[in-house]
């Protein structure tokens, strides 16, 4: 019931979770996952949680997010009633310009609090869900190819059917090499998609991407810098594959003016970019307005943001490409979440339960904990 809920804590927990292996990106490595949780405590002992899941060369910083949350975003946040999420939300975008990733920490704890409230799925609280399953992509990332082709192996095994090449960090004819394996071994049946993360330059763009294209793959993402968008609009316009705008479009406001240019055929969806679940719809949207296809793409993740990004991509219409929320079951050597994160026959399955669905295992908090932040600490 409105009014009789208040939230009397925040508590920001910094976590680090070893990778089973690096990754490899236009725009560097990563070797684990580095992410603040926030956990709204309610007076009357309803918990909610949400995930700040920042990249520092693509969004912002751990120590910069853990302290918006923790400094800057609480006051904001105590003695609130958790079902004002867009007032307490539009506080937080007075109180503090930037750190969409802790704006989305706390929009999630918020709207899984709400759910609980309501008994209903996030999902449900934002619009309700056009589907149950996602189909789901997994990055192919790893320096050593091969470790990647044992890994494909087994993953398609499992069901999955669409691959993400991260691209641009070795030459051109290494990119080529993998995705004319990836083709020759698992033919038609694959899904293949190409990820630049800023990697290529404006210059060689178009070249490289038309040599891709013999590969049949169903978008290229993010060729050139994220500052780059008369490059990318024009990049657009010269080759035949989709392009997927990922770094260029991180809010509302940038969803409308790259939808204006043009920029790109598809945009992909991460609440750790916009700010949460509601903007990120917000941007979707926009970009159904015009054409623009969208797609649930993720950071460096646990289980808590996944399950954010699949309440996300269920209220979304017209999905087709489909959603890439695998770190937490095939990148990270473990998981917070109680329960593992609900991935089968090659489909992220959206939970029906109320909220979130899913809340980190206390021990396993405490084991990958590297800091916490409580009401006292400042
Ligand atoms: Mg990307």
């Amino acid at each position: 019931m409105m009014g009789t809920h208040q939230i009397i804590d925040m508590r920001v927990h910094c976590v680090s979770i070893p990778a089973r292996a690096v990754h490899s990106h236009g725009s560097g490595d990563v070797g684990g996952i580095n992410v603040a949780l926030c956990e709204l405590i309610t007076d009357g002992g309803l918990t909610g949680w949400g995930e700040a899941s920042p990249w520092p060369v693509f969004t912002g910083t751990l120590d910069g997010n853990a302290a918006a949350l923790h400094v800057h975003l609480r006051p904001h946040v105590i003695g609130r009633d958790p079902l004002q999420v867009e007032p307490i939300m539009a506080a937080a975008d007075r109180a503090l310009v930037g750190h969409p990733e802790a704006k989305a920490a706390l929009e999630c704890a918020l709207l899984d609090l709400t759910g609980q409230i309501a008994g209903l799925p996030i999902a449900e609280l934002v619009g309700g869900r056009h589907r149950d399953r996602i189909p789901l992509s997994f990055s192919v990332a790893n320096p050593d190819f091969d470790a990647d082709l044992t890994d494909v192996a087994a993953i398609w095994e499992s069901g999955v059917r669409i691959f993400k090449l991260k691209t641009g960090f070795a030459d051109h004819g290494f990119d080529l090499m993998r995705l004319e394996k990836l083709r020759d071994i698992y033919g038609d049946d694959i899904r293949l998609r190409v990820d630049y993360n800023q990697g290529l330059s404006a210059h060689d763009a178009v070249r490289h991407i038309r040599d891709l294209e013999t590969f049949r793959p169903d978008f290229v993402e993010q060729p050139v810098r994220m500052h780059e968008r008369e490059a990318l609009a024009a990049i657009t316009r010269a080759v035949d594959v989709p392009i997927m705008a990922d770094e260029s479009v991180f809010n509302v406001r940038e969803a409308q003016q790259g939808a204006v240019m043009r920029i790109a055929d598809i945009f992909s969806l991460k609440t750790a970019k916009s700010g949460g679940i509601r903007r990120c719809i917000e941007i979707a949207a926009i970009a159904r307005s015009v054409g623009i296809e969208v797609y649930g793409g993720c950071m460096f993740e646990t289980s808590i943001a996944h399950m954010a990004g699949a309440h996300l991509m269920a209220a979304i219409p017209d999905l087709t490409l489909g959603c890439e929320f695998y770190m937490s079951t095939y990148y990270a050597k473990a998981d917070l979440a109680a329960a593992p994160f609900p991935i089968s026959d090659g489909h992220v399955h959206v939970p029906k339960t109320p909220g979130l669905g899913t809340a980190p295992d206390p021990d396993k908090l405490a084991h990958y904990r590297t800091q916490i932040f409580t009401q006292g600490d400042h």
